[in-house]
Parts: C-alpha cells; structure tokens; sequence
C-alpha cells in the first residue's frame, strides 16, 4: 500500500506536465503547418515564366544545321522550329503568363535573326516592304514586354510571318489580345503558332510568295492555346476538361467578315492538316480527349 501511494504520487504529476508538453507540441506543429500550408499556395498563385516548349516538339525539329526546313531554335523568350524554304518558322512555342507582361515599349526593331547557322536563307525587313502583306509576329509583341531585350527577340525576322494586313491587324490580334486577357485574369497559357498552305491575299491581291520566292506566303494561320489556372506542375494539371483553344484562319482580306471565334477547329484538325503532333508531352490519353474538342467558351 505505502508503495503504491508513492508510485501513484509521482505517476500523477509526470502525467499532467507530459500531457501539458503533448498539448503545447500538437498546437504549435499546427501552427507551424498551417504557415507551411499558406506559404505553398502563395507560391502557387505567383505567376511564373516557365519552359515555352513544356508541351512538346510537334515536328521533331533539331539542331542539326542539315535540317534547314525543320530547324530547331530555342531562345529564351520563345522556341520555333524553322523552314529555311519557306523563309520563316513552322510553328513559334511560348508561355505566356502575367510575369512575362510589363512595361517595355513595342521596339519596332525588325531584325535578321543571326542565330541561323551559314547557309541559311537570311530574312530580313525589306523583303516586306511593297509586297501587300504585313511582318506577322508568330509570338506576338505584347506578349514578351517584361524587358526590352524580350520584346527586341520577338521582332527578329524568323519569328515574322507575311500576313494579310486584315488578319495581322484584326482577326488575329484579337484572339492574341484574348489570350493576355485570360493570362491578366490569373490563368498561364501553352500557345503553339504556325501557319500552312500557300496562296494568301494582301493589299495588293494574291500571292504565293513574296521576295523572289525566298518566302511562302501561306493560306492559313494556325493557334493553339491551353489554358490553365496559375500553378505548378502543368503537364500534370493537364486533363480532359483542360480549355484548348485551336483555330485556323485563312490569310485573306476577307477574314475579318467573321471575328475570331468563328474559326475555331479542333486541335485534331491541324495535326491532319500539318502532319505534326501537338501537345506531345501531354498524356497520350488526355490529348485524346483534348484534341478532339472544338473550344466554345467566351471569346472576350
Ligand atoms: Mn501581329
Ligand atoms: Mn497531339
């Protein structure tokens, strides 16, 4: 009995303080998870720049300075695959999120792009100017004003399209002025540039190309855009209800009869209509159901 009670004397008070220290350690590790728990989505709502060919390479373009009509051309504000034949880009890849918007002026700085290796066809300006058909941005200006050097690499001549002034000015400037509206409202964009075809119509009538040959103006112009909540791990938040956007716009004065949501096709269209495969590094599964899927959202 005597042993009892002094056991039961000591027992009791350890009881209380190691229940106290229990209590004390419970609230403050959920403190402590809960300031993890904010931290994470803060930096999940932060929009970032991040790989403008995450979606993949539809064309399998290299680096190889033999492959001149399927040339692969990374820079930091953007990814292309170049037709040297064609004289300019298949397809033009970015991002676009809001950390690639600022305050930088249009530069206006039509450039050659020296990044071609020798041997390349060299693009520049003046093979423009009197033809009736406007430099095209693929990756348009507004899109990289962060920095004046982002915005400078958007006006280099591989990354310029001849595009009937209508369409440059209108019909596609106004899904492109969509597009950073949706990145303005907290979503990050995959947008996938490209054009196919040949016979346009310009200020000055039809043409098949322009500068003796040395550019294809081509009979259609091509986008797709994927379009997600500001987030991590992208790829991964890609799913069968993912908002894809494709649309295939003639290069004629007429295009702007309609605006552009009435030229909105499926992404499947456009891999039969080039050949390419689109949003390849999307599971096999989701580009299924994605691609298949003509966009009817809002288009402003
Ligand atoms: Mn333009
Ligand atoms: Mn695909």
């Amino acid at each position: 009995m005597k042993k009892g009670k002094l056991f039961n004397g000591i027992t009791l008070p350890v009881i209380i303080v190691l229940a106290a220290l229990m209590v004390f350690r419970y609230s403050h590790t959920a403190a402590k998870n809960k300031k993890a728990k904010h931290k994470v989505t803060s930096t999940m709502i932060a929009a970032g720049k991040d790989d403008n060919l995450a979606l993949g390479n539809p064309s399998h373009a290299t680096t190889d300075e033999v492959n001149k009509d399927n040339y692969l051309l990374v820079k930091a504000q953007y990814a292309m695959s170049y037709n040297n034949s064609k004289g300019m880009a298949n397809w033009v890849s970015w991002h676009l999120s809001t950390a690639w918007m600022g305050s930088a002026d249009r530069c206006n700085c039509f450039n050659a792009d020296d990044a071609l290796p020798v041997g390349f066809t060299v693009i520049k300006s003046s093979n423009y100017i009197g033809t009736g058909f406007d430099r095209g941005h693929l990756c348009p200006s507004a899109d990289r004003s962060a920095t004046p050097d982002d915005n400078a690499a958007t006006f280099l001549m591989t990354n310029m399209s001849p595009q009937s002034p209508v369409l440059n000015e209108q019909t596609w400037e106004h899904l492109e002025a969509y597009c950073r509206q949706l990145a303005i409202q907290g979503n990050e964009l995959y947008i996938i540039a490209g054009a196919h075809g040949t016979g346009g119509i310009g200020k000055k009538g039809h043409a098949d190309t322009i500068a003796n040959g040395k550019i294809n103006v081509p009979s259609h112009f091509y986008k797709i855009v994927v379009v997600l909540p500001v987030g991590d791990n992208d790829i991964k938040r890609i799913t069968n209800s993912t908002r894809v956007i494709a649309v295939d716009m003639p290069n004629r004065y007429d295009v702007n009869a309609y605006d552009w949501g009435h030229y909105r096709c499926t992404v499947d269209q456009l891999e039969a209509e080039t050949g390419y495969d689109f949003l390849s590094a999307v599971p096999v599964k989701v580009q299924k159901a994605i691609e298949s899927v003509k966009d009817a959202g809002p288009v402003n």
